[in-house]
């Protein structure tokens, strides 16, 4: 069957197009269901026996997010023990209009064979597509397009081998559930998490099992430190990149902090932030005297306090090309002591450890 949509449109140079769209509908899109003895598949994603663990719904059941519960909680279908799930086109296709990562990671867990996603093509299916009504906005047809194609499901599973076999729609829209409920649809809102986390009700005892959350928080913890090293790693690589065209600068400072045997300076005009050690091994005995009193370091007859105005010279050192790092020398105050044998100053080389 096809679908056709004329309209006319100006264009910019004022002429006028007459645009026809075609949308065709098919009779051989299938419910993707191992329980079903109705449609003539070969590909099977959906387990006839569902996940029973769930405290949710004592049925067997397969689950129909919505787009915002994709949207928002991606990472609660990532877990293992969300399998059996329903995949409509309708939310693939807002999914990859809203968030390129999101789209990505759903699609991920479609190609899981072990997760049994099945992507349910409802937008060209002839009993589940539906044109969008005068005054209805796009959001809201969609919303309607997934309580059809659930309600569709519904009707279609009544024919089941199991025949307590439910497709329960998930959304977190409370508008939306109560339109499913008065179509007789079953529908959840995904807060229910929260009402079981102050024990007003009960779910999947493995989304709730404690080794199983501290292994989650792990791997959070694990995932955002990582994403914090790139983000360290990707500024000092391109402070390195900025530099490295620069050539060798002189700029001013500021000291942020006195240390025992450092001073941490800040370069306002690029943000650059580094640590100078004055008990370097390369340089001949400093006398170095910390008072954390006021604080003062006082490197042989120079004294450093915070918010004291420095000048260092920046530089990228490539001499070792795999640890490549930015190197700045302190060029005022000129550090000068008192050496056993003769009287000399000394260029402090200045070490970027933190940025
Ligand atoms: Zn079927």
């Amino acid at each position: 069957m096809l679908k056709s949509k004329t309209f006319v449109k100006k264009t910019r140079s004022g002429g006028i197009m007459k645009i026809v769209r075609e949308h065709y509908l098919r009779d051989d899109i299938y419910c993707g269901s191992a329980a079903c003895s109705v449609c003539p598949q070969k590909d099977q994603v959906l387990q006839r026996d569902t996940n029973l663990e769930s405290t949710l719904c004592a049925r067997p059941h397969y689950l129909m997010p919505d787009t915002n519960v994709v949207m928002h909680q991606v990472d609660i279908l990532e877990d293992l023990v969300i399998s059996n799930v329903i995949i409509l086109q309708t939310v693939l296709q807002e999914v990859r209009h809203r968030s390129a990562p999101i789209y990505k990671r759903i699609k991920d867990i479609i190609h899981n064979t072990e997760k049994h996603f099945y992507t349910f093509t409802n937008e060209h299916h002839r009993e589940t597509y539906i044109e969008q009504e005068k005054g209805e906005n796009a959001n809201d047809r969609n919303d309607r397009a997934i309580r059809v194609a659930a309600k569709w499901y519904t009707e279609h599973l009544k024919n089941a081998a199991d025949k307590d076999l439910r497709v329960i729609l998930l959304t977190n829209d409370r508008k939306n559930k109560e339109k499913a409920e008065e179509s007789g649809l079953l529908a959840y809102t995904f807060h229910r998490l929260l009402a079981v986390a102050i024990g007003a009700d009960c779910t999947y005892p493995d989304l709730m099992d404690k080794h199983k959350q501290a292994a989650l928080c792990n791997n959070l913890n694990y995932r955002h430190k990582m994403a914090q090293y790139s983000q360290r790693a990707s500024v000092a690589f391109h402070t390195q990149l900025f530099f490295k065209t620069k050539g060798v600068v002189n700029e001013e400072g500021f000291v942020l902090f006195v240390k025992k045997n450092a001073i941490v300076v800040l370069i306002p005009k690029f943000g650059l932030e580094g640590t100078v050690f004055f008990d370097n091994k390369d340089k001949p005995n400093l006398r170095v005297c910390f008072d954390d009193e006021i604080p003062t370091l006082t490197v042989e007859r120079t004294i450093f306090r915070v918010f004291d105005k420095v000048v260092v010279t920046i530089s990228l050192d490539s001499s070792n090309l795999q640890h490549q790092k930015i190197r700045m020398s302190l060029v005022e105050p000129v550090v000068s002591f008192i050496h056993a044998r003769s009287n000399f100053t000394s260029v402090l080389m200045l070490y970027i450890f933190t940025f």
